[in-house]
């Protein structure tokens, strides 16, 4: 008998929160015959899958490339349903469109052979060999990666050796942890522009490439395997999900927060609701900031469930403005990047000092470029982000006239590339770290959870089995890491889990 007094065969499992991960755990739940509720503090599903309404307009104002779609191809497999039909998924020929202050334009092709021309176009004959040997790296890292640590429970560094020696690959070197991506972009390309475009790549799970292990290069290969753009917009993906789960007999509830567990012999046995309500679960999944169960904002009883991450341990937040303007002359395409004058700078700023960029980098997302038909004839929706400091919930740490001036600065870098903008409070909705902190409680702005900094933080982050029986953890913050595919992943990972507690079998990833 469960210690809450039922048969754990009622296998009933209850998910805390509607983001990616936790609708991908549902669904894996789900289709396992269990009797899932995903209970959702927010008026809606996808959590950081947001859509800014901006007059008759939705702006996708969350997560803007779609990569890894044999993910969701898997979700849509345990639906029944297949993925174009539900998302109709659109390949983007160039992955982004990048610029530099010095005036210099370059397209990163999903095709090879046109990515290496255009990269001797740039930088020459010599750069364009070495981004070829640059590519097959970041194609073995990934490959090496994919089963013994992408699909697979949380490792230590001993497990991860010994997983990635039994497939045949030579150590953990092979997948470089001990060196920095700046270090290593550095022996792989002589032009200071390449090494700017790669490094980005640590930004996507919120590091900087100075502190970011040399891994990430891997996902340099994740995006020559595709990039998508969703015709609906991103936040469609998570209607979709809350779709199939309901298809399968779940139930979904909204503007439902939990506030904290309920125990019985040190173990979860269900929830307890903002209101007071209680609901019993034979295994919780928790879908939330995994920071948010040591700061003790699920109880005091969870604070034990995973370890606490200091302030400057955080990765990035974001300081997103998401704006209707009149369609611009500029050259857009759909994913636009306006580097900053100086890198290292950049991130010494915002690790460091923890402050806004005095020079930010600036992304673009033109959301009506590539698709059929815009939104609002003559009009267009860009969601334009620059990196930002995770100190959301330290008062005053980002004043309004820093913000201001930070926007500034930002709006001078898009117009000396020749994209002017201009909004105001009616065409243009903004988000700061502390708006990130309040939505995602225990962030503290962090949209990707730890920094991903030395090689030991993929094995310091949370894991899907919490350190207390009966509940999972599943999200950005929880392995593998933050990304919408691998938030996905890490909900598989805690339905597997969630599994095992019940005494069921779940079929590993092929
Ligand atoms: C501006 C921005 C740009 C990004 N760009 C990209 C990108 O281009 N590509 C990409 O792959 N990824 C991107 N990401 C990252 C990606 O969006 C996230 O890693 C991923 O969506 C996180 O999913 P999650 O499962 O952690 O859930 P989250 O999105 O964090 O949602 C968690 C949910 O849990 C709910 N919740 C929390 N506590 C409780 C509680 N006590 N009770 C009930 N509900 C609760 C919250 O309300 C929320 O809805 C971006 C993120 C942001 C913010």
């Amino acid at each position: 008998m469960h210690p809450a007094g039922q048969s754990k065969r009622s296998g009933r499992v209850i998910v805390v929160g509607a983001g990616i991960g936790g609708l991908a755990a549902a669904l894996h739940l789900s289709a396992r015959g269990l009797d899932v509720t995903v209970l959702e503090a927010s008026g809606g599903s996808g959590g950081k899958l947001q859509a800014q309404q901006l007059g008759p307009v939705a702006i996708d104002s969350g997560p803007t490339v779609f990569t890894m779609r044999w993910v969701f191809d898997e979700l849509a497999a345990l639906a029944g349903q297949p993925l174009d039909a539900a998302l109709g998924l659109v390949p983007l020929p160039v992955l982004a469109r990048h610029h530099w202050p010095d005036g210099s334009r370059f397209d990163l092709h999903a095709d090879h052979a046109r990515a290496v021309d255009a990269i001797g176009h740039l930088a020459g004959a010599a750069e364009a060999r070495r981004y070829g040997a640059f590519c097959e790296r970041a194609r073995r890292v990934h490959d090496t990666l994919l089963h013994s640590f992408m699909t697979a429970q949380r490792p230590q560094p001993w497990s991860l050796a010994w997983r990635v020696a039994r497939n045949g690959v030579a150590g953990l070197g092979r997948i470089a942890p001990f060196h920095s991506l700046w270090h290593e972009l550095g022996r792989h390309f002589r032009d200071p522009r390449l090494r700017q475009l790669f490094g980005r790549y640590a930004t996507y799970c919120g590091g900087s490439p100075l502190q970011a292990p040399a891994t990430l290069m891997l996902v340099a290969h994740v995006e020559k395997q595709g990039v998508w753009s969703l015709p609906g917009g991103m936040h469609t993906l998570a209607a979709v999900l809350e779709a199939w789960l309901r298809a399968r007999g779940a139930a979904v509830r909204h503007g439902t927060a939990v506030q904290a567990f309920q125990w019985h012999g040190g173990c979860v046995v269900g929830v307890v609701l903002a209101g007071g309500e209680t609901l019993a679960a034979d295994h919780v999944v928790f879908n939330g900031d995994a920071a948010a169960l040591p700061a003790g904002l699920l109880g005091d009883a969870a604070r034990t469930a995973a370890a606490p991450l200091p302030a400057h341990r955080r990765s990035l937040s974001a300081v997103t403005w998401s704006a209707l303007v009149p369609r611009s002359t500029a050259d857009l395409l759909r994913h636009n990047v306006y580097f900053s004058a100086d890198s290292p700078r950049e991130f010494r700023e915002l690790f460091e000092q923890r402050r806004l960029p005095t020079d930010p980098t600036v992304y673009v997302c033109a959301q009506d470029r590539e698709t059929t038909a815009p939104a609002l004839p003559g009009h267009e929706r860009l969601l334009c982000l620059i990196n930002a400091p995770a100190n959301g919930d330290e008062p005053g740490a980002l004043s309004e006239s820093a913000l201001r001036a930070c926007e500034r600065g930002a709006l001078s870098r898009l117009a000396e590339a020749g994209l002017p903008l201009r909004w105001n409070t009616a065409s243009m909705r903004r988000c700061t770290p502390a708006d990130f902190a309040h939505r995602y409680p225990g962030s503290g702005g962090a949209i990707y959870g730890r920094a991903p900094h030395g090689w030991q933080a993929s094995f310091v982050r949370a894991a899907a089995r919490s350190a207390v029986p009966g509940l999972s953890l599943a999200g950005g913050s929880v392995h593998p890491g933050p990304g919408v595919p691998m938030a996905a992943l890490s909900g598989r990972l805690a339905a597997q889990r969630a599994c095992e507690d019940l005494g069921l079998a779940m079929p590993a990833l092929s």
